[in-house]
């Protein structure tokens, strides 16, 4: 492991160059003494704090003291983000940002950049010296002191040497993480396109293809009452066989690339899953339905994830030698958190968790959230109940005119209340299955009412501006990943207390926030009582009954200001 050696009256004079806080300069001799006593550490601190000021002056020391540093992101705006925090420091425009493929232009080809094209075509390309940005990346990647990078490039690109690596929003990361090896292709979004090129010779027989089996597949592959299971090989043997053939290879690929943004995408991940089928030996196969209606097909999806012993090889190699510190503010439980996310099982390396007692100075932030459990709306998981929370939530909207998010279980319940609610509401954003975070971070920004759904991202970490009501339908159970072999509930409620919190606790995010966040389901009360649940959050509960609720004027007085 490193050994990093960093000095803290070096890093206190790099802090100057911000406003001071009396709980930053504790986190950074904390973090600056487990680091130098050979730990990996945890920073825990509420959504806007400033993490970012505490690990950067740091970073930039430690990289100016020869240990190359990486910090890890979650979205290309949060790179940007902390990119501009960090250069607000002595010595930190060192720090160099690396973005995935796309957000680069291909200069030989004339388009976007994508990982096909540059994986086929690298080595030509570096032979002819193409002045590019992909390879010049792939090179500071390698050699520079200071990188910011997205958890995706890490866990997916090659390892290399660091020293110290910095997870900023690392919730986010063990998610990511968990997809990061898998292909997953969508059933309703390759039905979607195929709609719209069926009668086109390649792409409609490339998509149509692929439907049939998948049909098939949806029938028969697991037993009726199971909900998701590996896929048996004459299914992967006929989706290596029947979707393409290498005598069409070419042309389907030269087809993929003239098609439009979302649809190419889509195309592409049937193209790799089909690809991982024709190499099956190193991967596993499986189906998996909706958890709440697994009869719908178009809310299944097929996933090709490569075998576990790639994976316990690759991940411990992204990390090598490094010491980590994890950004984050919802941990759960901190020591299972760090676990998840690097697979080091701390008998040897320290672990150190930053603050040691929350001050309470932040702790008082949460004065200004309340947070109201509804006694009367039941099991919103029955749809009568769901329907009578959907009329609820609506009245409550048209008396709250602010900034709200609503929050489901599911994209069913997502589209449900939109067709609900579109009518009476303007200003809405639909978080749709496959909206990127720079496109969820854009719209979610601009709207007055964001719909999402318990798997979308927005729940992780994507900033929102000037929240101030949170209805939250029914507790944000997230599935079991597939290779996880037996549905365990533990690991399913940390996940879900975790995005719980990070769903009521984007309200607040500075002293001066405001919110208020209403809980539906009648299963709330049990789960704010869990131990993992925060402190602070379970002060600010209280029942109240649906009615006594929207005829509280002292709550919504406060909206009409
Ligand atoms: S590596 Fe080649 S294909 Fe990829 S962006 Fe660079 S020039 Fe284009």
């Amino acid at each position: 492991m490193s050994t990093i050696d960093l000095t803290l009256d070096s890093i206190l004079e790099r802090y100057k160059a911000v406003q001071q806080r009396d709980y930053q300069i504790a986190c950074i001799g904390e973090l600056t003494s487990a680091i130098n006593e050979g730990n990996d550490a945890v920073l825990h601190l509420p959504t806007g704090t400033g993490k970012t000021f505490i690990y950067a002056p740091i970073a930039i020391e430690a990289s100016e003291s020869g240990f190359r540093t990486c910090v890890l992101c979650y979205t290309k705006f949060m790179q940007d983000r902390v990119r501009e925090d960090f250069a607000r420091f002595p010595g930190g425009n060192i720090a160099n940002t690396i973005f995935g493929v796309s957000f680069y232009t291909c200069p030989r080809f004339g388009r976007k950049a994508d990982n096909w094209t540059c994986e086929e075509n690298r080595e030509d390309c570096m032979n002819q010296s193409y002045e590019c940005e992909v390879i010049a990346s792939e090179k500071r990647y390698s050699e520079d002191p200071l990188i910011i990078t997205n958890y995706s490039k890490f866990l997916k690109y090659r390892g290399a040497d660091w020293d110290l690596i910095i997870i900023d929003d690392s919730h986010s990361f063990e998610t990511v993480k968990d997809q990061a090896y898998q292909y997953s292709v969508d059933y309703g979004l390759v039905d979607e396109i195929y709609e719209k090129h069926k009668n086109e010779e390649i792409i409609g027989d490339f998509l149509g293809n692929f439907c049939d089996i998948f049909d098939d597949i949806f029938e028969t592959a697991l037993p009726h009452e199971r909900k998701q299971g590996t896929l048996g090989i004459d299914f992967v043997k006929r989706l290596a066989e029947e979707i393409f053939t290498e005598d069409n290879e070419k042309r389907l690929r030269e087809g993929i690339q003239r098609l439009p943004d979302r649809d190419k995408q889509v195309c592409d991940e049937v193209y790799r899953f089909v690809g991982a089928c024709k190499r099956a030996a190193d991967h596993r196969f499986y189906l998996r339905k909706d958890w709440f209606t697994p009869e719908d097909p178009k809310l299944a999806e097929l996933i090709a994830r490569e075998v576990e012993a790639t994976i316990d090889f690759k991940i411990p190699d992204r990390f090598r030698r490094a010491r980590i510190i994890l950004a984050t503010a919802t941990p759960g439980a901190p020591e299972k958190h760090i676990r998840e996310c690097t697979q080091r099982n701390y008998e040897k390396v320290g672990l150190k968790v930053v603050p040691e007692t929350m001050p309470k100075s932040l702790a008082d932030w949460f004065r200004n959230l309340d947070i109201y459990l509804l006694s009367d709306l039941g099991d919103t998981r029955s749809s009568v109940n769901f329907r009578r929370a959907l009329r609820f939530a609506a009245n409550i909207m048209r008396i709250a005119k602010a900034k709200t998010i609503l929050l489901f279980k599911n994209f069913n319940d997502q589209k449900m209340a939109k067709d609900f609610l579109k009518n009476e509401f303007e200003d809405i954003y639909f978080v749709e299955r496959d909206d990127d975070e720079d496109t969820i971070h854009k719209y979610a920004n601009q709207s007055r009412i964001i719909l999402a759904s318990a798997s979308t991202r927005l729940w992780e970490g994507i900033s929102i501006n000037d929240l101030r009501l949170g209805i939250i339908f029914t507790p944000p159970f997230i599935r079991v990943p597939v290779h996880v072999p037996a549905p365990t509930y533990p690991y399913n409620e940390r996940i879900m207390l975790r995005r719980l919190q990070q769903g009521i606790g984007r309200l607040i995010r500075s002293e001066t926030d405001e919110g208020t966040c209403l809980l539906l389901d009648a299963n709330f009360g049990k789960y704010v009582q869990r131990k993992r649940f925060a402190d602070d959050l379970r002060e600010r509960a209280r029942e109240i009954d649906s009615a006594d609720l929207l005829r509280a004027a002292e709550i919504w007085d406060k909206f009409k200001e």
